[in-house]
């Protein structure tokens, strides 16, 4: 069994975007990502403290706005507003979940196509349900009129499969079942292993016989939020399997959403929580940020 570990990798694309972001400072231009967070959700607390530790090591400039549970639509909309407008901005990301009055797809919908760099807002889920956010872009070299034209791709799934290529994984042709199906995670994931040729079964809290459904996976993803959801009498021999699940436990513990001591057994390759998918996201978010900057130089 191999573990597919996601520091090294996020190492690899951190050191990428540090020198792109080098170059783009011999042009007098700094890269800055915006950051918003509203309420005092711990998961999201981390995850913004992560984001900005990681622009720091890259020299990527993050500018904070922290809100208060009760703040307003219109005080996010006019943040959001302004970071469209400045300069210094070329991404803008939007922690998740808001606090429930808020209108979270509008907020989203707010930010322009071109700093929307978790690539969630509808034009981007647009372009890249219509293939206009081609992996090709990230692969062949980066041309910045077609980046200028191309959705950016939501961080979470866009680092599985970065994980997954980084490890030689065969997408193509094989089975790959995808556990969730929200429009950050499990409806994006699903629709990039399309487009990498795998035959995709997305399942979700409705599925009936789950169990039928994951033992034939050749490649499994589990995005679902809930630890121990994946066992091992679930899986078949020679599995590969994703956890993209963040649990916080009641001891303070982070945990996937699989069995790991069950489902290794069985697994060829599996990624560990917390350090497999995580570390990704981040640094595709930067890398999301800087290529941002570059197509409008
Ligand atoms: P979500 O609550 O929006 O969606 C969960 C999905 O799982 C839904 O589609 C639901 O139908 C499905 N589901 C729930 N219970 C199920 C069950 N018992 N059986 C089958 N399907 C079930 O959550 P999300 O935003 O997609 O996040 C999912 C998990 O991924 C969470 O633990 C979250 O913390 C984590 N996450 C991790 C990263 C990362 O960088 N690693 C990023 C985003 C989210």
């Amino acid at each position: 069994m191999v573990l597919m570990e996601g520091l090294s990798l996020a190492k690899k694309i951190k050191e990428r975007v540090s020198q792109d972001v080098q170059k783009i400072s011999e042009q007098g231009i700094r890269v800055g990502l915006g950051l918003l967070l509203a309420g005092e959700n711990p998961a999201s607390q981390q995850y913004l403290r992560a984001t900005v530790k990681a622009c720091k090591e890259t020299g990527i400039v993050p500018y904070e706005f922290r809100f208060p549970e009760d703040v307003s639509m219109n005080e996010i909309l006019n943040t959001v507003h302004n970071l469209n407008n400045d300069e210094r901005i070329h991404g803008v990301l939007v922690f998740f979940p808001l606090p429930k009055k808020l209108n979270s797809r509008k907020i989203v919908n707010s930010i322009v196509p071109e700093k929307d760099v978790d690539g969630l807002g509808s034009v981007a889920i647009g372009k890249f349900a219509a293939e206009e956010s081609t992996f090709q872009l990230y692969k062949e070299g980066f041309d910045p009129a077609l980046a200028r034209q191309f959705g950016f791709l939501p961080c979470t799934p866009f680092g599985v499969l970065r994980l997954l290529e980084y490890y030689n994984i065969t997408i193509e042709g094989r089975h790959a079942v995808v556990i969730g199906k929200s429009l950050a995670v499990g409806k994006p994931l699903s629709l990039m292993l399309l487009a990498k040729e795998a035959t995709v079964t997305v399942c979700h809290k409705k599925t009936v016989n789950l169990k039928e459904i994951t033992r034939q996976a050749d490649i499994l993803c589990v995005a679902a939020g809930k630890p121990g959801l994946l066992t091992g009498d679930m899986v078949k021999e020679g599995v590969v399997i994703v956890d993209i699940g963040i649990n916080v436990l009641p001891d303070g513990r982070v945990t996937g959403d699989v069995d790991f001591d069950g489902v290794s057994k069985k697994a060829s390759y599996i990624t560990p929580v917390p350090g497999g998918v995580g570390p990704v996201t981040i640094a595709m978010l930067l890398e999301n940020t800087v290529k941002s900057a570059m197509a409008r130089l």
